[in-house]
């Protein structure tokens, strides 16, 4: 990963300021000043305050100006560089399915991220951890970034649930909750390790007060059949075995899930009707290709 690049790519859209454009706002104010001082001597001889009303005005609108300019401080390039080189940063991966759906494009259209990997060891309330599998993680680093600026993918061994990980939407952003404001002000001083961390931290603990889904029913749902949704510990009836999905792809973004045996079965009868209606179409065919063949 080219970190020149995006540190530059970083400082080029910060919008930041220089001492210099600091200074020469102060001068185009004590500019007008002065020439407000000339025409208050100019009052006193003639007694006329047209002039220096429309003064006034004029310096009104240049305080506009220089309020309405953002007063972030630019960082250098090279300091930017050696902040992200601490990071454990990461090439986009090769494979485009390990994306589900239609994501890949936020990916490959947006290169001046910083992405990496988290095994995410998710602390429980109770002190107990739970395993949620390899995410791909991607850090905007445009100053105006919408919400949180960050985006987690599933990437190797994740539950297959929502968007694998309670503290993810279902666009795969992530919210911050109480780290949101902090996250904002270390994004206008450049403190890209700073939000790594936080971000780490943030995905390994499990905020009880603002998931976007609870993880008791990821377990739940877990257990269930995955074409069925047929349960053994809720469901009647005779009980079912499961097994894992034969479907299951090992290169995807998903450990295993459960199918029941009924559905098992039922594809089986179904593979097998659909080869015994194949056959017999073919042998139809060709009865009648050699009947065509015969009469001629
Ligand atoms: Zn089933």
């Amino acid at each position: 990963m080219n970190t020149k690049d995006i540190a530059q790519h970083i400082v080029a859209n910060s919008d930041g300021t220089t001492l210099d454009e600091i200074k020469s706002r102060s001068r185009m104010l004590s500019k007008s000043l002065r020439k407000i001082r000339m025409l208050e001597r100019q009052v006193e001889q003639d007694g006329d305050t047209s002039q220096i009303q429309l003064q006034w005005v004029r310096l009104r609108r240049k305080v506009d100006i220089a309020v309405n300019k953002p007063y972030n401080w630019s960082a250098p390039v090279d300091r930017v560089e050696s902040e992200l080189a601490e990071l454990p940063l990461c090439e986009t991966p090769a494979q485009q399915e390990f994306l589900p759906g239609s994501k890949w494009g936020e990916v490959s259209e947006t290169p001046h991220y910083l992405q990496w990997m988290h095994e995410c060891k998710l602390q429980m309330p109770d002190g107990s951890v739970e395993d949620m599998g390899t995410f791909f993680v991607r850090l905007n680093t445009d100053r105006r970034a919408i919400g949180s600026g960050v985006a987690v993918y599933p990437h190797k061994n994740c539950y297959e649930f929502h968007s694998s990980h309670p503290h993810v939407g279902s666009g795969q952003h992530m919210c911050m909750g109480e780290a949101g404001e902090l996250m904002s002000n270390l994004r206008r001083t450049h403190d890209w390790a700073a939000m790594y961390d936080i971000i780490s931290a943030t995905l390994d603990t499990f905020n009880p007060d603002s998931p976007f889904w609870r993880i008791d029913r990821m377990h739940q749902e877990l257990q269930r059949c995955r074409r069925c949704g047929y349960d053994t510990e809720r469901d009647d009836g005779p009980e079912r075995d499961m097994i894992p999905d034969p479907n299951w792809d090992p290169n995807g973004p998903y450990r295993p899930r459960l199918v029941c045996s009924e559905c098992i079965e039922h594809e089986r009868k179904r593979a097998f009707t659909n080869a015994l209606n194949d056959a017999q179409y073919n042998h139809n065919n060709l009865v009648t290709r050699r009947r065509y063949h015969d009469n001629a």
